[in-house]
């Protein structure tokens, strides 16, 4: 249970003065609701503000405070002319106080004609008017506006202002509780780090710059203290030790040899099937690295066990390949392959349910559905997770809850993914890593092109598609953004052109679409019938197509490297690939164009990830959210990549001295797990 003193930090927002429903939207659109929200919701920058006696003095362009007094009030002549007050300063300097919107009302009630007030905010100039747009603050006197000249920039949403949300701020920080320290006193002074609540204060005033590397670093500790849990208890857990006799895997007849990394991944998995606790198992691999045979292997061991596995995949049209391919290559084994998703009904499905709980499957590949309630199995003993990282931590916990005993995880990703990242990921996972490309991959022709050449583009995509081969263009998408409905627009927008061009052979895809919909237009696209694939997300190009030889990525500056190598992995397995990266024009000029070249000179996947972090801070890896946010809100890249190994090593001994978080420092690391609902954490502790 959350500990009590954290109860006033975990209330809703609307327990706030001043927020009812109107003002509780605009703040989940900020993912602010709780107190504790607000409290962390620090500021993006500050301004420091002048205090200037008249308008002679400052300069346009520059954040002010000073006495105004009101001449009149000059209304819109229509909705979209902004509402103009004419204020003159003690030397008659005449500025304009501009307001849009239904801000007019609130400007009638700040500003009385006649009166004298204290105003903050920007000077501009327009034409030759002096003016303020949306002033910050209004006030009758000048004590609070002087007394603070240094004031927090937070990010807003519609319906918020800069003094409403402050307000609300201050509030959640005067219900902040004193809490027990959890970090140790040694790291606290190395790094001169105040108290928690302190630190929290300070951060929101701007003062004290290590205030906010230690709510970063909070926040850090409580990820890997609960991933360092999830390792401890899985470590005692119950599971299954399977050791295979080889006789299956003896009858697979795979047209080639095994790459030395994926012979030492087979090795590492067959260690962990061995053992009593159960496997937590990442393999990571670029596109084509081989990772499905190294399921495979794993597979039939777990089958020469005795045992059942499950294969997981992220979308139906991915378990249905990965179904065909798997069943395909076991053939010679004579091992049960069998598919299940959410399409199959009545008595086909009542079949493979049977066959689970019987034991008569020996492989299972499907969506979400293998998991559900009422699919039982004989003796699951390894479940496999393909493209791992849409699984949130929680959710790998659940799957592995399905067995008498807990089943041995193996969980696959093409994402390459930079050391400190991962840690934050799936730091409670071991590594496999197949770093060697199967022989014979040719390497894919990549070029940067400027989106004036549109044209172009599409004349070489028409040549590509009437010599019959298949092609991809992607648009990025940002979900969950303000963007987000700009972006679709400009998919669908870019889709209609190549549907003009190219009719029914384009089909376009997109995260909104209804899956039946989605399905259907990747099954045309797989098949052959179609041939351009319109799409928006990573995933979505996810399926393997050999025929589709040619990808043109949109707006290519704002993917990571890392990401536009995973889609560029993409390409069908023909002997001329390419890629072409579409960059609009201001992105050209911008440095964004030396890293794009970086995407021509290298094929490795981490090395691209790493130069990423290191060129943008890693930014623009996460920028757009297709490859996966960080499990973070407080703490930004560079503190990630400065903080997240000292908390780590920190949180790994902390569970190896005191796994049952029994000492008051352990108890200090409990509140902090609640604090940032890692509590699954808790519920995992030792004897608790
Ligand atoms: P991934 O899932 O890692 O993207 P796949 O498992 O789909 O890659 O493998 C990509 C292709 O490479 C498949 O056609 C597979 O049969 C082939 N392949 C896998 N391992 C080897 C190997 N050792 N030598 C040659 N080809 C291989
Ligand atoms: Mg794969």
């Amino acid at each position: 249970m959350r500990p009590e003193t954290l109860n006033p930090l975990f209330a809703e927002t609307e327990s706030l003065e001043g927020v009812g429903p109107k003002l509780k939207k605009p703040l989940e659109k900020l993912g602010l609701t709780r107190v504790r929200d607000l409290a962390y919701h620090l500021p993006d920058r500050f301004v420091q503000r002048r205090a200037v006696s008249d308008l002679d003095e400052p300069n346009v362009g520059e954040q002010i405070v000073v006495a105004l007094t009101v001449i009149e009030h000059r209304a819109s002549p229509n909705n979209r002319a902004p509402h103009r007050v004419l204020a003159q300063d003690a030397k008659g300097n005449v500025c304009a106080l501009v307001y849009f919107g239904k801000a007019s009302y609130t400007a009638r009630k700040l500003l009385p004609q006649g009166e004298k007030r204290w105003v903050a905010g920007k000077l501009e100039q327009y034409d030759q008017w002096l003016q303020i747009v949306h002033p910050d603050h209004v006030a009758e006197d000048s004590a609070g506006l002087m007394g603070n000249l240094v004031e927090p920039v937070y990010s807003l949403a519609e319906g918020l202002t800069q003094p409403k949300v402050a307000n609300l701020v201050h509030q959640a920080l005067e219900r902040a509780p004193e809490l027990p320290e959890w970090i140790e006193r040694g790291v606290l002074d190395r790094h001169k780090w105040p108290a928690w609540r302190d630190a929290l204060i300070l951060a929101h005033r701007g003062e004290h710059p290590e205030a906010r590397d230690r709510l970063a670093y909070d926040e850090l500790l409580a990820n890997s203290l609960a991933l360092m849990l999830v390792k401890d208890a899985n470590r005692r857990r119950r599971g299954q030790p399977l050791v295979g006799d080889g006789r299956l895997r003896g009858k697979l007849a795979l047209p080639f040899p095994l790459t030395g990394a994926q012979r030492r991944s087979i090795g590492e998995i067959e260690g962990d099937l061995a053992q009593q606790s159960p496997m937590l198992r990442l393999l990571q691999g670029d596109v084509g690295s081989g990772k499905t045979v190294v399921a495979l292997e794993a597979m039939l061991i777990a089958v020469e066990a005795g045992a059942q596995a499950a294969m997981l995949a992220p979308t139906e049209i991915l378990a249905r390949q990965h179904y065909e391919t798997l069943r395909a290559m076991a053939g010679p084994t004579g091992v049960n392959v069998a598919l299940l998703t959410g399409r199959d009904k009545g008595r086909a499905r009542e079949s493979i349910l049977m066959g689970l709980v019987d034991g008569s499957i020996d492989v299972i590949v499907g969506t979400h559905a293998i998991f559900q309630d009422s699919v039982a199995y004989r003796n699951l003993g390894l479940v496999v997770i393909d493209e791992q990282h849409k699984f949130g931590v929680s959710q790998r916990l659940l799957l592995t809850q399905k067995g008498r005993v807990t089943p041995h995880v193996l969980a696959m990703t093409a994402t390459p993914i930079p050391r400190t990242l991962r840690l934050a990921e799936f730091g409670e996972m071991d590594v496999s890593q197949l770093d060697e490309m199967p022989p014979g991959r040719q390497a894919i022709d990549t070029r940067v092109v400027a989106l004036d050449r549109l044209a172009d583009v599409i004349d070489g995509l028409a040549r590509h598609l009437e010599a019959g081969n298949q092609a991809y263009w992607v648009c990025p998408m940002v979900r969950g953004s303000e963007t987000e409905t700009e972006d679709l627009a400009a998919a669908e927008t870019r889709f209609a052109t190549l549907k003009a061009r190219f009719g029914d052979a384009a089909v376009l895809v997109h995260g909104q679409l209804k899956p039946e919909l989605k399905d259907a237009a990747m099954e045309r696209f797989a098949s052959g019938q179609a041939k351009l694939l319109v799409a928006t997300t990573v995933i979505e190009v996810g399926v393997d197509v050999p025929n589709a030889t040619l990808m043109v990525i949109e707006q290519a500056e704002r993917f990571g490297l890392a990401q536009l190598h995973q889609l560029r992995g993409r390409v069908g397995r023909g002997s001329a690939k390419s890629v072409c990266l579409l960059l609009r024009g201001e992105a050209l000029s911008e440095t964004g164009r030396e890293r794009l070249a970086l995407m021509r000179e290298t094929q490795d996947g981490f090395r691209l990830a790493e130069e990423d972090l290191r060129l943008r801070g890693g930014g623009e890896l996460l920028g757009t959210r297709q490859s996966g946010d960080t499990p973070f809100r407080v703490a930004d890249l560079e503190q990630i990549t400065r903080l997240l190994p000292i908390a780590h090593d920190d949180a790994r001994l902390l569970v190896e001295r005191d796994g049952g978080l029994a000492s008051a420092r352990g108890e200090a690391a409990r509140t902090l797990l609640y604090l940032f609902e890692r509590d699954w954490g808790v519920q995992l502790l030792r004897g608790g």
